[in-house]
Parts: C-alpha cells; structure tokens; sequence
C-alpha cells in the first residue's frame, strides 16, 4: 500500500517559512565538509593550468565561501556569476511561494534560448575577466 503525503496549505506555508533557514545550514555544514574532505582532493581547473587564463567556473568556490561568512563583496569579487546563481534560487523560492498560496507562475524562463544567452553571457564575463583592462575588477 502506498502512501502519499498530503500536507494542509498553512504546513506547506510554514516549511517554506522554514526552508531558507534549514537550506543556509545545510550550505555551511557542506561547506565545512567540502572544505576539509574534499577541497584538498580537488584538481586545479584544468583551463587555467593549461592557459593561465580564468574560466566562467573559476573562483566560484571561493565566491561561495565568501557568501557563507555573508562577504558579498568578496563573493562578487571571487567570481561575479554567483549573483546569477542567487537569483535563481531566489525565483525558484518564488515560484514555490506561487504554487502553494495557489497562484502557480513560472517566474526561471524555461525556453532554449534564454538558458542559450545565460551560456553566451557567462563566456563573454570568462573572456571579459581575462582581459588586462579588468584585471583585479571582475
Ligand atoms: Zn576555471
């Protein structure tokens, strides 16, 4: 027999309340994890070993460890594509906001050629970040 859990709207409201604080305390318990069993083990990014230049990726580690010790400046230094990252989980809270007071709206475009621009978007700040003019900057 299988079983299916139905919640009431004010529980499904109260886990939402709850959510963001349950979701930064898993992301500080897996930063220390990441930071001591698995970082040491990580290979240095293979596109900046082989060209010495920074890919969209680059610093992101970094950026989100800044993010944890609440630094936005320094995550935004470290790698500028976090606030991208934010953004989408801060829409994706949104859309789940939406469903449960019973409004359903997709508020993350779901179309090909939007995630297509976010992609070329992401290789032009790589390229930008790479060039002399905004060494230090981006
Ligand atoms: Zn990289």
């Amino acid at each position: 027999m299988k079983h299916k859990l139905i919640l009431k709207k004010t529980q499904k409201i109260a886990l939402l309340c709850l959510l963001p604080f349950a979701a930064a305390g898993l992301l500080l318990l897996l930063k220390q994890a990441y930071a001591a069993w698995v970082m040491p083990w990580m290979p240095p990014c293979l596109i900046r070993t082989a060209t010495g230049l920074r890919c969209p990726s680059c610093g992101m580690t970094h950026s989100v460890f800044a993010l944890c010790r609440l630094d936005l400046a320094g995550s935004l230094r470290a790698n500028a594509l976090i606030l991208f990252g934010v953004l989408l989980l801060v829409l994706l809270y949104a859309e789940c906001w939406t469903r449960v007071l019973g409004r359903p709206k997709k508020l993350i475009p779901r179309k090909k050629g939007f995630w297509i621009g976010v992609l070329i978007a992401a290789l032009a700040y790589a390229a930008a970040r790479n060039l002399p003019a905004f060494a230090g900057i981006i």
